[in-house]
């Protein structure tokens, strides 16, 4: 197996570990109601998911 010739340095380190997990967040509109939402998260303002109601108490405006 390679092995590393030279330990990182901190810096090289650290500034990989920063950089981990750091991305803008998706957004879809609702299908339901059109509302802005975070992609694969329920509708935060009709509680839709996928293709049903899936928030229990949600007052649906007519
Ligand atoms: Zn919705």
């Amino acid at each position: 197996m390679a092995v590393p010739k030279r330990r990182k340095s901190k810096a090289k380190r650290d500034s990989r570990r920063a950089t981990h997990k750091i991305s803008a967040k998706a957004y879809n509109e609702c299908e339901k109601c059109g509302a802005s939402k975070e992609a694969h998260r329920v509708c935060t303002s009709c509680g839709w998911y996928k293709d049903r109601y899936v928030l229990p108490v949600v007052e649906v405006e007519a």
